[in-house]
């Protein structure tokens, strides 16, 4: 066997482990329960329970933790020992099928947005076991949702296994009027790309923004080039292969087929892309895979950031998530096929996601939204906030040439035929041409390219679910009653294509003219995340996710209030932290400086009478400007800092930062940058952006 290949999975608890270690009844029923979420029987769970602390103990693991991904944005973890006491004073190694099923972490200390104060402020965890537990750091992590007792979601996978199902369904019964009988169910699969920069750990533990923010507040752009020699060039790529070799190793233990490259825009940027899998797995993976890159860099003197916009004026980082949808029979339904009614098929599921988009594209822009984020949407390097889709000329004169085409009338079935008949099949490399679209057809997926760097990509997904999932159900409603099908389905095409068609955008995404044409087919530009979050709790919104059974509105309340409260938080650690080192760092530095030049003059001087001195005045006098003015803009965002918190409603004080807060924030930063530039190295109190990104 391979190094790979012996490694790869080797601390999953797995399907193949699953069959080699359980009862085969027990591997029967538990997989009946995988693949149709039917409930599981507890005699089942604990003979799972006893066959998994086994495996577990054997790879030299010690304990167990319910694993769950609550709203704070990371995943957490309660530990417990397998250890337990026996009468006679010794320990035996535990672990009940009751344990396995569900945990009771204290649910006090995570963001519930008000529903603790109308359910119990317990929580439990319940067993997720269509996600494969797996061993990390000695522990068996086992996947679990995060409720509260009252049954309302407290985390990011309960939604997500709701979405999931609710497109199977609806999904399933489009499938159905295509004929395919043999299909039990249909999954959406996913693989999240993932962006990130690696800077050192020294210089990273001189900067209080990169410390208390993950992004720098201050920062002047290295002159092109200038720090890019040989040497520092040599030894980034020896040190960062070593990281990459160590975090492929340590992703593949765990299961997850990791491919990562040097490959990104800005130095120091990486990017790490996976294999598609399920939308489950593949949201428990890309959140193990961002926690894994953190640790396996501090291993090497590294810092990986994972924020948004962690460098101005430098490529920000994003996730691209790609999605698309297939059968168990393992027909991709996104995939132009060759026979006619293969392309109606796609067509239809083509239709279904552009109508989703167009329908719900404030949904679709709040799954992204976010302090971090905020900085890169709509700047030059990243997807507009306006959300459009791509879908290349070909695929897009083929739909035009269907709205186009005369209507179908019965006897003669050719029309629909013809039309979808001339599908060609798409060669990879000519769907992918456009990189400046939020949302592009690659070929047989769709890759939506506006998720952060640092999000769970769950809440993409539940919106890219449930949005399409009710897209489907609108067209099986309206086709299974149908007295001829292919009429039927030709005027839903037509009707939903000319409906839908103003989210089709093949042009550049960057273009200041795409925000102007985009406002004329009324589509919506919602640029930060204030301006979204509103249109959560919009009526269409809520019907959307009740309906399907993904939220409650309790829920959706409580989410609109997580996300503008942890936008208000970030903001404030922000105003803070700038406040403090502008005050502590850079306002020091920059008058000892201006010290030492004056006292150059007055030595100079004293030496000799008639020198110049001109440069050492004209340095000091802008020096001091500069310091001047970012000492009122520094006092004055403190100020307004303090305003925001005694704002009580949270989209008032989220508001207030956007409109008062953040200005001053760029007044400090532009005098700041500016001194940095002017200052002479020595003075200058923290590492710049060149020790930053070049020297790793
Ligand atoms: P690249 O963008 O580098 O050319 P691909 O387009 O093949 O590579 O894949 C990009 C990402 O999309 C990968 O993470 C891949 O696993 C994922 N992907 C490929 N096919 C699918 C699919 N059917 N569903 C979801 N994700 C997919
Ligand atoms: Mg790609």
């Amino acid at each position: 066997m391979s190094r790979v290949n012996e490694m790869f999975g080797s601390m999953v608890f797995n399907d193949a482990t699953m069959r080699e270690k359980l009862p085969k009844e027990t591997y029967k029923a538990l997989k009946k329960t995988i693949q149709n979420g039917k409930g599981l029987d507890p005699a089942i769970a604990s003979s799972v329970a006893s066959a998994m602390k086994d495996w577990a103990l054997e790879r030299g693991a010690t304990h167990y933790t319910h694993w769950f991904q609550p709203m704070t944005g990371v995943t957490a973890e309660k530990h417990d020992g397998f250890i337990a006491p026996t009468d006679d004073g010794g320990a035996i190694m535990e672990f009940s099928g009751k344990e396995l099923i569900k945990g009771e972490p204290d649910a006090s200390s995570f963001p519930s947005g008000g529903l603790r104060a109308t359910f119990e402020a317990r929580g439990y965890t319940a067993w997720d076991p269509t996600s494969y537990a797996f061993i990390k750091d000695g522990t068996l992590c086992i996947p679990t949702a995060f409720c509260s007792y009252g049954g309302e979601a407290l985390d990011k996978k309960t939604p997500l296994l709701r979405s999931i199902e609710a497109i199977n369904k609806q999904a399933m019964r489009v499938v159905k009027l295509f004929g395919n009988e043999d299909v039990k169910n249909v999954v959406t699969t996913v693989g999240a790309e993932q962006e990130y920069f690696l800077v050192d750990r020294k210089y990273f533990d001189q900067r209080n923004d990169l410390i208390y923010c993950g992004r720098t507040l201050f920062g002047a752009m290295p002159p092109k080039g200038q720090e890019l020699d040989d040497h520092y060039f040599g030894s980034i790529k020896t040190r960062v292969k070593a990281y990459m070799r160590d975090l492929d190793d340590e992703l593949w233990k765990l299961g997850i087929l990791a491919k990562t490259e040097h490959n990104e825009a800005a130095p120091a940027q990486h990017e790490l892309a996976p294999i598609y899998t399920s939308t489950n797995i593949a949201t428990d993976h890309n959140q193990l895979t961002m926690e894994i890159m953190k640790r396996v860099a501090e291993r090497h003197g590294m810092v990986c950031l994972l924020h948004e916009k962690p460098f101005e004026g430098i490529n920000g980082s994003g996730k691209h998530n790609n999605w698309s949808i297939s059968t168990d029979t393992g027909v991709n339904l996104l995939e132009p096929g060759k026979l006619p009614h293969e392309n109606a098929q796609f067509i239809t599921f083509l239709c279904a996601v552009i109508k989703a988009v167009d329908d719900y594209q404030d949904m679709l822009r709040i799954s992204t939204v976010g302090a971090g984020n905020d900085h890169r949407l709509g700047a030059n390097e990243a997807p507009p906030a306006i959300i459009s889709m791509f879908l290349g000329d070909e695929l897009t004169e083929i739909l035009e040439a269907i709205e186009g085409g005369v209507d179908y009338e019965g006897a003669d079935k050719r029309e629909l035929e013809i039309g979808v008949h001339v599908l060609p099949h798409f060669p990879q490399d000519t769907t992918d041409r456009n990189r400046t679209s939020p949302f592009a057809f690659t070929g047989n997926k769709f890759e939506f390219r506006m998720v952060g760097s640092s999000m769970s990509i769950s809440g993409p997904n539940i919106v890219l679910n449930t949005a399409i999932a009710e897209s489907l159900k609108q067209f099986a409603d309206e086709l299974e009653g149908a007295e001829n099908f292919t009429a039927a389905l030709n005027k839903l095409i037509k009707r939903t294509i000319k409906e839908h068609k103003r989210i089709i955008f093949n042009g550049n995404g960057y273009d200041d003219a795409w925000v102007k044409e985009a406002e004329k087919r009324g589509l919506l530009n919602l640029r930060t995340t204030p301006d979204a979050l509103p249109e959560f709790i919009k009526a269409k919104n809520i019907k959307l996710f009740t309906e399907h059974k993904v939220f409650t509105e309790a829920e959706m309340h409580s989410r609109y209030e997580i996300h503008l409260e942890n936008y208000c938080k970030v903001m404030g650690i922000e105003a803070n932290t700038m406040v403090s080192m502008a005050k502590k760092y850079i306002f020091p530095a920059v008058t000892a400086y201006i010290k030492d030049l004056s006292n150059t003059v007055n030595e100079l001087k004293a030496a000799v009478p008639n020198a110049p001195c001109k440069a050492e005045g004209e340095l000091i006098l802008k020096l001091s400007e500069l310091l001047n003015a970012m000492y009122e803009d520094n006092k004055r965002l403190e100020e307004l800092s303090t305003e925001a918190t005694k704002l009580s409603g949270l989209q008032e004080r989220a508001d207030y930062y956007r409109d008062n807060v953040i200005p001053y924030m760029a007044k400090v930063r532009a005098s700041a940058d500016e001194l940095e530039l002017i200052t002479a190295k020595k003075y200058w109190p923290m590492p710049t952006y060149g020790d930053l990104i070049y020297k790793v």
